[in-house]
C-alpha cells in the first residue's frame, strides 16, 4: 500500500483520483499541486456560461474548498512541477520545495497549440484554457465589437455562439473545408455551418492566416490577413486550433511518450510509479485496440478513477466508452465514441428538424454517434458501440425505429 501520493496538475483527472482515492480508503498523504491560483474547476463553462457571463466563477469549482480540508488533501496551487526525480522518488516545485512520493499521478493536461504566424502576440490576441484567459476575453467582448476567430473547431464555435448572443459581430476563419472537419462528418459540418449562418456567424473555410495587424497607435490587433489574400477587420481575437499534450514534465523525466504520456490499459506509464490521467496521457484503449488521446470531461473523469483505483490495489482497466459534449446556440451536441476511420454515415432523422444523429460505421460494425438533440440516441448508443454490433443499415436510417431495434 502506498504512503504518499503525489498529483501533479490540478485539473479535472486530479480531482477525480483524488476523490476516488479517499472515498475508496487512502489513509496516506495525499498532495495536489497546480499552478494555477484556483482549486480544480470544470473549463467546458469557459466557452459557454461563464464567458457569457451568467455562470459566476464559484459555480466553476468542481469541489469546494471544504472538501480538500476534510479529506485531508494538501493543495500547492499557484506552484509548478518543474522536475520529477524517478530514481529519487520526488518532485520539485517552482519554489524550491520538493515532495516525495511512493507513486505520482500525472494530470498536467493540455495547452493551447500556438499560432505561429506574425502577430499572434499583439495585444488583443487571446487563447482559451483558463479562467484568467476567459476573464480576458470576456472583458473585450462588448456588444458590437468584431470578434475574430481563428480555427472552426468546438472551442472556436461555442465562443463564436457565446459572443454572438452576447451582440458582437463574429467572424470565423477555417483552414479546411468545413468547420469541426477532425471529429464530424460533412453533413454535421454543414449543419452547424448553416446554423451559424442562421445566427449572424460569419464563417469562412479555405481559410488559413497569414499574419495579424496591429494599430499604429493603439498597438492592439486590428485585422487579419489570409494566405487566399483575405483581410477581416478585428477588434479582438481568439485563437482556437487545438491543443497539446502537457507531457513536457513526462519527457523531461524520460518516460516514453509519443503525443502525451503513453499508457497502458490501466493507466499505467513506463514507470510502475508513475500514473498519468486525463488529456495529458495517450491510452491504450480496449474497445478500439490502440493509442488514444482525448480531450474531454469524461476521459479525464474515467481516467481519474481508473488511476485511483490502481493505485488501492485493485488491478483494474480503462474501458469506458468515451464521449463528449458541445453546446452552441440550443444546440447539445453529443459524440459517443470515436469515429475515427469509419467507412459509412447513415443519418438517422433530417437535419432540417434539427433533432438528428449521424451514425458512423466501419465494414458494418457501429463504431461512433454524433446525436444532434436526439438524447435518445445517445443514450442507446453507448450500449450498442460497446456490444460492437453491426446494425441494419435500412433500419438505422430510420428514427421512427428505435435505435436499439436496429440490430
Ligand atoms: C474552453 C473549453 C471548453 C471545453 N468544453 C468541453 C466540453 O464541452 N465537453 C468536454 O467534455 N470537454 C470540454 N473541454 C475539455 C475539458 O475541459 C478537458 O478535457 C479537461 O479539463 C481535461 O482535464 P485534465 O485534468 O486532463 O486537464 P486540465 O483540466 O487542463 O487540468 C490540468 C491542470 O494541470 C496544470 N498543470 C500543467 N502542468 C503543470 C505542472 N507542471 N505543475 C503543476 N500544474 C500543472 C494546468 O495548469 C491545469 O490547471 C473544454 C476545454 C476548454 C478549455
Amino acid at each position: 500500500m502506498y504512503e504518499q501520493i503525489v498529483i501533479a496538475g490540478g485539473g479535472q483527472a486530479a480531482v477525480q483520483a483524488v476523490d476516488t482515492l479517499r472515498r475508496k480508503g487512502f489513509t496516506g498523504k495525499l498532495t495536489v499541486v497546480g499552478e494555477e491560483p484556483w482549486l480544480p474547476y470544470q473549463r467546458p463553462p469557459l466557452s459557454k456560461k461563464y464567458l457569457a457571463g451568467t455562470l459566476e466563477r464559484e459555480r466553476l469549482m468542481i469541489r469546494p474548498a471544504q472538501f480538500y480540508a476534510d479529506h485531508n488533501v494538501q493543495a500547492h496551487l499557484g506552484r509548478r512541477v518543474t522536475d520529477v526525480a524517478r530514481r529519487e522518488r520526488h518532485v520539485r516545485l517552482d519554489d524550491g520545495l520538493v515532495l516525495p512520493y511512493d507513486a505520482l499521478v500525472l494530470a498536467t493536461g493540455s495547452r493551447p497549440r500556438r499560432l505561429l504566424a506574425p502577430g499572434a502576440e499583439l495585444p488583443g490576441v487571446h487563447y482559451l484554457r483558463t479562467i484568467a484567459d476567459a476573464d480576458r476575453i470576456r472583458a473585450e467582448c462588448t456588444p458590437g465589437a468584431r470578434l475574430l476567430i481563428i480555427g472552426g473547431g468546438y472551442i472556436g464555435l461555442e465562443v463564436a455562439a457565446t459572443a454572438r448572443e452576447r451582440g458582437m459581430g463574429v467572424t470565423v476563419l477555417e483552414m479546411a473545408e468545413r468547420v469541426m472537419n477532425r471529429v464530424t462528418c460533412p453533413q454535421v459540418s454543414s449543419f452547424y455551418e448553416a446554423e451559424h449562418a442562421r445566427h449572424g456567424v460569419h464563417i469562412r473555410c479555405h481559410e488559413t492566416v497569414r499574419a495579424l495587424h496591429g494599430d499604429g497607435h493603439t498597438g492592439r490587433v486590428r485585422a487579419v490577413l489570409t494566405e487566399q489574400g483575405g483581410e477581416y477587420p478585428a477588434d479582438i481575437v481568439v485563437i482556437g486550433v487545438g491543443v497539446v499534450p502537457a507531457d513536457e514534465l513526462a519527457r523531461a523525466a524520460g518516460l516514453e511518450c509519443e503525443n502525451g504520456v503513453v499508457t497502458n490499459g490501466h493507466c499505467g506509464t513506463s514507470d510502475p510509479a508513475v500514473y498519468a490521467a486525463g488529456d495529458c496521457a495517450s491510452h491504450l484503449n480496449r474497445q478500439y485496440g490502440r493509442h488514444l488521446r482525448l480531450e474531454s470531461v469524461d476521459n479525464a473523469f474515467e481516467q481519474g478513477t481508473t488511476v485511483a483505483l490502481n493505485l488501492l490495489g485493485t488491478p483494474t482497466p480503462h474501458d469506458k466508452l468515451p464521449w463528449f459534449w458541445s453546446d452552441q446556440f440550443d444546440l447539445k451536441l453529443i459524440i459517443v465514441g470515436v469515429a475515427h476511420g469509419y467507412d459509412t454515415v447513415i443519418l438517422r432523422g433530417a437535419p432540417a428538424t434539427r433533432s438528428f444523429s449521424a451514425c458512423y460505421l466501419r465494414n458494418g460494425e457501429l463504431v461512433a454517434i454524433d446525436s444532434i438533440n436526439a438524447p435518445k440516441d445517445q443514450m442507446a448508443a453507448r450500449k450498442l458501440i460497446a456490444a460492437h454490433v453491426r446494425p441494419n443499415l435500412d433500419k438505422l436510417a430510420d428514427p421512427a425505429i428505435a435505435l436499439r431495434d436496429t440490430v
